[in-house]
């Protein structure tokens, strides 16, 4: 008899300091009985470069850049499930603290005159960071910063059964 067809799961980071797929990791044990489930699509624990049609996508980080916005969608086209995991990807975050400032000024601020970066690959930075349902749509949020890996299993749990997360609130957090 075949094995059950496994899930696919993709992850990314945007405008994020990896944070939030750090605490996934923090499953600890439980990576074993999620890869008895689950097969990693384009993640940074796989490499992979871009997201293949799966059923749940997980993204951390705002939209900053020109790149973000690409990948974004690219996640939304091919997820079944887009999940926006973590402050950063829900309200922008401490990246979004640059939202009050022109994005000029900051360049300026950072770099010597003459300086600043413009080589045309690089991507355009955007007027301000984006929290990602802003963009595309998003069916499921993960609030904290970042979110316990309890909380994290608890929504992946969910998902993997065909169940709308719901969340307890000792597993809510916004810090
Ligand atoms: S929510 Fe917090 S932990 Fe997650 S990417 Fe943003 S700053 Fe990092």
């Amino acid at each position: 008899m075949n094995a059950p067809a496994k899930f696919k799961i993709a992850t990314t980071s945007l405008a994020g300091c990896f944070g939030c797929h750090t605490s996934f990791l923090d499953i600890d044990e439980r990576l074993l009985d999620l890869m008895r489930q689950v097969e990693f699509d384009r993640s940074p624990f796989t490499d992979i470069k871009h997201c293949g049609p799966c059923d749940i996508g997980l993204i951390e980080g705002g939209v900053c850049n020109a790149e973000n916005v690409h990948v974004l969608r690219e996640f939304r086209a091919n997820c079944r499930i887009l999940v926006a995991i973590g402050a950063c990807a829900i309200n922008g975050g401490l990246p979004a603290l640059r939202n009050h400032l022109p994005v000029s000024s900051l360049l300026e601020a950072v770099y010597q005159p003459g300086m600043i970066p413009n080589d045309p690959e690089l991507p355009l930075l955007l007027d301000k960071v984006y929290p990602l349902h802003e963009i595309v749509s998003i069916d499921c949020f993960i609030p904290g910063c970042p979110p316990s890996s309890e909380t994290i299993w608890q929504v992946l749990t969910d998902l993997l059964a065909g169940r709308k997360p719901e969340l307890p609130s000792r597993l809510i957090r916004y810090d």
